[in-house]
């Protein structure tokens, strides 16, 4: 099948209630990458993380992981992912080390091979090897899941809104070691419906609105989107169609006289807007610009799927 980490084609999820959670998703998430896969609240998300760990059943569609398809082969395809739940349980009786041993255990790992202790380090839990799960912080909770993800040390890590909960210096903290994992080989998903947030960490972003998949784009090229801005002009005459320009990205006639154009400002200013169409013979009565930063973009893309 396919090289990819992880490989949709044409998923679909309806919840027994008739929900439409996943309506005909397909993506590949590229090996080593961070990936970001992005919607609001409701989106399918989730939805589609448990779909990977075997949580939820697919209605419809093919879903392989490291090329081993979860279907044929959903031992290996497990064995090759480690999932961060959006949900934090545990048992409250076990301390963080043994949390991890038993996951460990679980997996088969043997006791020779097993990382507790330098996972918890990793995730700066160290010090409360040996607490209660049940007095952690949520945030301290939180990266004990990144650990347990771990144990078996999966190609792929899977982390379903991990800032949730956790403050602003812990959050620094956990993506500086989502860093240093993919730089040791670790691809990684997460789903997160902050914007600044993938931006700040993934190679490419994913987003998805209501069940379906509205983007899949390189960070980079989804923020050249943010480059874009919006001028709207008005002109001394009625139009019955726009005029064209190179510098323009698009242009769309707003009743008779006023034209909303976008442009890249990275390409152009707005003066060389307005000089294209006084080329085109139009007199320019009035003008107001609006800048787009990323959320804009979102929300584009969000109210147009
Ligand atoms: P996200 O993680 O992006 O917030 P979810 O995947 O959790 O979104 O949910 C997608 C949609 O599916 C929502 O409308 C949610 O209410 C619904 N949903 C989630 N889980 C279930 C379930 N077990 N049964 C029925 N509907 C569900
Ligand atoms: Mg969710």
């Amino acid at each position: 099948m396919s090289d990819a980490a992880i490989s949709i084609r044409n998923l679909c999820k309806t919840y027994s209630g008739g929900k439409v959670a996943l309506n005909d998703v397909s993506f590949d998430v590229p090996r080593g990458t961070i990936f970001g896969l992005l919607g609001p609240n409701g989106a399918g998300k989730s939805t589609l993380i448990n779909i990977l760990s075997g949580m939820v059943n697919k209605t419809s569609g093919k879903v392989s992981i490291w090329g081993f398809d979860i279907d044929a082969d959903p031992r290996n395809a497990k064995a090759s992912i480690g999932i961060v739940p959006q949900e934090i349980v545990f048992d409250p009786f076990f301390t963080p080390v043994e949390t991890l041993e038993n996951q460990a255990g679980l997996w088969g790992v043997p006791k020779g091979a097993r990382r507790s202790m330098e996972l918890l380090r990793a995730v700066h839990l160290e010090d409360k090897a040996t607490a209660y799960a049940r007095t952690l912080s949520g945030g301290m909770k939180r990266r004990l899941l990144v650990a347990k993800a771990l144990v078996h040390q999966p190609p792929i890590l899977v982390l379903d809104e991990p800032t949730a909960g956790v403050d602003i210096q812990l959050r620094q903290q956990l993506w500086a070691y989502v860093r240093e994992l993919n730089q040791s080989g670790v691809t990684v998903v997460l789903t997160t419906h902050y914007l600044e947030e993938a931006e700040e960490l993934c190679d490419r972003i994913a987003i998805i609105n209501h069940g379906r998949l509205i983007a899949n784009q390189p960070t980079r090229e989804l923020m050249a989107t943010a480059q874009e801005k919006a001028v709207e002009v008005t002109v001394d005459r009625d139009l019955t169609e726009p005029p064209a320009a190179p510098c323009f990205e698009k242009i769309a006639l707003k009743g008779d006289r006023t034209l909303t154009i976008t442009y890249s400002k990275n390409k152009v200013n707005a003066g060389e807007v307005l000089a294209a169409l006084q080329a085109a013979g139009l007199g320019i009565v009035d003008v107001s610009t609006q800048e787009a930063d990323l959320e804009d973009v979102f929300l584009s893309l969000t109210n147009a799927a």
